[in-house]
């Protein structure tokens, strides 16, 4: 029977889709899968994650040794200009292995994937709770062309969406092409981030708490350069969250 080139098969199994909708498949194993979350990840992906868990550092998340007090020995050490580093997880083992396919692989979609366990983590983060607008870290104007896409402005798309934040991808920029900081000493790095960032758009962050996203934070000068142009610029405060965060026993690493 045909209405309207509408035929009854289609139509009941349109109502069959509304009312048992198909699962979601996993963005990283491609299983399908039940959560009470908006997550692209399978929980057997997402147990593969080596999430950061308690005692952290108070100011940046990272986890402490025995016997560092409240503040890691980097923070006791040196300072930032951001007032708050948060992170998700160790950019270790599965967590590393998804963040190189998403950047290297041309996998824009699980780059937004990733930012779903950003959304979800955020959900009950008192932290946040000020944050006024999300801007991704930028990449250079050049990077960005050979990449197609930048992963932190994917990742923090699902974040915004859920804290119900504006993302502004039209306020910070990278103006100068820095070297890979993987091969370069910590002062080589801070030195390589120096003026890397500039503010086009003042009024979007003047007054305001910012939280700054990217994929990955390791000594945090990068972060840090772009706190300081956002605070030149006249934001409040400037809070960082990345997904993943780059700890050794020995010290950073890349
Ligand atoms: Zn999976
Ligand atoms: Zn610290």
């Amino acid at each position: 029977m045909k209405v309207k080139g509408f035929t009854c098969q289609s139509f009941f199994e349109r109502l069959i889709k509304l009312i048992y909708p198909p699962l979601p498949h996993c963005i990283a194993c491609g299983e399908t899968f039940v959560s009470l979350y908006p997550l692209a990840f399978c929980p057997s992906c997402l147990d593969r994650i080596p999430f950061i868990t308690k005692p952290v550092c108070s100011r940046c998340d990272r986890p402490l040794r025995g016997g560092e007090g409240d503040l890691c020995r980097d923070c006791q050490r040196e300072t930032r200009y951001y007032e708050q580093a948060m992170a998700v997880a160790v950019y270790d083992g599965y967590l590393r292995e998804l963040l190189l396919t998403a950047k290297y692989n041309f996998r824009p979609d699980l780059a937004r994937g990733l930012g779903t366990i950003l959304a979800v983590w955020a959900e009950n983060e008192t932290r946040l709770e000020k944050s006024e607008v999300i801007i991704p870290v930028p990449l250079h104007p050049q990077k960005l062309a050979l990449r197609g896409y930048n992963q932190a402005e994917l990742m923090a798309g699902p974040l915004a969406a859920f804290l119900r934040r504006p993302l502004r991808c039209d306020v910070l920029q990278r103006i100068k092409p820095t070297v890979s900081q993987s091969k370069l000493s910590r002062r080589e790095r801070e030195e390589n981030m120096r003026g890397a960032f500039a503010v086009v758009n003042c009024p979007a962050v003047a007054g305001k708490e910012v939280l700054l996203v990217d994929d990955i934070r390791t000594t945090g000068y990068t972060l840090s350069a772009a706190a300081r142009a956002l605070l030149l610029a006249g934001a409040k405060r400037v809070k960082v969250l990345t997904l993943a965060l780059g700890v050794t026993t020995e010290g950073w690493q890349q």
